[in-house]
């Protein structure tokens, strides 16, 4: 454990920077010096395994302190003071937010949805906070095995059922995948030995032809003059063959992903050359052919997919996609925005990664080259709208109330509706006209009188579909009725239809 260790990983970190970091580093090892984790070992190790994975997340040298700090106020009694006088405002924000967040614990739907909503409400100040929660997470979970017995399962069971798909809707895959692997086999030990048995009795032979198959595909992109930057392979994870096969009856023969090789290209136009090229050499199996770059996942997902039949009976899926996607995947696309202290954005790339050990892609790299920074784009404060909706949830509804709309607008599938003009708006499935306008304006929605869904008039109450244009009408003196509260699905659309009944009972 070295400082270097974490300042390696930070992009151009400046001389101010790297003296934080260091007084950070030492302020925590001092303050926690008699404090040990389960496993025996000194504390300070679970804060620098939390700061380097903030750090390789691309954070800056606030977050990556309030990493090495996280535990201080609750578990060693820092002052707030002493850690705002030695660090300053913002490190102690997020210090602050994550003590706040206390050990989110899974006690039933109520206590679990309270805990939830003090999540939300601290990352939608700062979504660093989130971050910084969800590498702490991570480490523990890593470190799991050295915990007594009877904490795993709860431990496990809220880390597959807040943390991972928090991970997921972040588009942050990597610590997704880990998160899932990892608390499989303690939240689901009998069907976690049931999946490992399935896999063991087929993992050689699906390994061999898939090695084979990956130097065919090599060679075919050589012959059809694509590029290829590195590609890797992988035999799908426990957790999510888990997810597959509960829905398939159990039937192997029914997952089409089981192995899969990603192909790193140039640009967007190599892509679709890649597809063809494949295509044009094995046959794809219908209707697995999908479009993410052009249609991308809620949660920021690009790539290009196609499942082949490989010619020996088997079949594999591909997944196309340039490195800037493949990095976007891997650490949250929309993330970066989030990360305050632009100039020492890291770019986690090129790093050695600290996710390998327990995944199973292995690489083939073509290309070590130094790669541009990330676009940084302009979402408000970097916190994505889902959150701050959450965060912002009108306090005096209920817990069960509260429950049902993150399940709804958190954990759903997304679907995604644009406008004429073709600015695109995500909602959960099964969203309406109505729930459309208050996305767009709280103004549009309060005064919505009709909608049309690919330039025919519709019912406000119709369900859009993925990729339907709607076109809201409205007028200065409409105003929202109680039916619109039983059509509505979004919690933002219902928290504005409250209020406007509210006004109009109340002039
Ligand atoms: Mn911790």
């Amino acid at each position: 454990m070295t400082l270097k260790e974490i300042t390696d990983l930070m992009r151009y970190p400046s001389e101010s920077d790297l003296a934080l970091l260091r007084k950070a580093y030492e302020f925590a090892e001092t303050v926690h010096k008699d404090h040990k984790r389960y496993s025996g070992e000194p504390y300070f190790v679970h804060l620098f395994e939390t700061a380097k994975l903030i750090a390789e997340l691309g954070a800056g040298v606030s977050a990556i302190s309030a990493g090495l700090l996280h535990d201080s106020i609750e578990d060693v009694s820092v002052e707030q003071e002493t850690i705002r006088k030695e660090f300053g405002d913002d490190v102690l924000m997020l210090v602050d937010g994550v003590t706040k967040l206390g050990h989110l614990r899974y006690r039933g739907v109520d206590r679990y949805s309270e805990s939830m909503r003090r999540l939300f409400i601290a990352s939608s100040k700062d979504l660093r906070v989130l971050i910084i929660k969800l590498c702490d997470r991570l480490h523990n979970m890593r470190t799991l095995h050295h915990v007594p017995k009877d904490k795993q399962l709860r431990i496990a069971r809220e880390t597959l059922e807040i943390y991972a798909p928090i991970a997921y809707r972040l588009g942050i895959r990597k610590i997704n995948r880990e998160l899932e692997e990892l608390s499989f086999p303690f939240a689901y030990p009998e069907e976690f030995e049931r999946v490992k048995k399935l896999v063991n009795e087929r993992k050689s032979d699906l390994l061999k032809r898939l090695d084979k198959f990956h130097k065919s595909l090599l060679k075919g992109m050589v012959r059809q003059n694509v590029p290829v930057a590195s590609t890797n392979e992988r035999l799908k994870g426990h957790y999510s063959l888990y997810s597959k096969l509960r829905n398939r009856d159990w039937d192997f023969e029914k997952i089409y992903d089981i192995l899969a090789i990603r192909i790193m290209v140039k640009d967007v136009e190599d892509c679709y050359r890649a597809l063809g090229a494949i295509h044009g050499i094995w046959r794809p199996l219908p209707g697995r052919v999908k479009d993410y770059i052009a249609f991308p996942k809620s949660n920021g997902y690009r790539s290009l997919h196609t499942t082949v039949f490989t010619g020996d009976g088997g079949i594999v899926e591909i997944q196309i996609r340039t490195e800037e996607m493949h990095h976007e995947s891997e650490y949250g696309a929309a993330l970066h925005a989030a990360y305050k202290e632009r100039e020492t954005v890291a770019n986690g790339r090129n790093k050695r990664s600290l996710f390998g050990s327990l995944l199973s892609w292995r690489g083939i790299s073509r290309s070590e080259k130094e790669r541009p920074l990330l676009h940084v784009e302009d979402v408000g404060n970097g916190v994505p709208a889902w959150v701050r909706e959450l965060g912002d949830l009108d306090s005096t509804i209920g817990e069960q109330e509260f429950w049902e709309h993150l399940r709804e607008d958190f954990f759903k599938n997304r679907i995604f509706i644009f406008t004429p003009k073709g600015d695109v708006v995500d909602l959960p499935t099964d969203s309406s006209p109505i729930d459309f306008a208050y996305a767009i304006h709280s103004g549009i929605g309060d005064h919505l009188v009709g909608a049309k869904v690919g330039g025919k008039l519709m019912s406000i109450d119709t369900k859009l579909q993925n990729g339907d244009i709607v076109e809201i009408l409205t007028k200065d003196s409409a105003h929202p009725t109680t039916k619109w509260l039983e059509i509505a699905r979004t919690s933002i659309a219902k928290k504005h239809i409250r209020n406007s009944l509210q006004k109009q009972k109340s002039p």
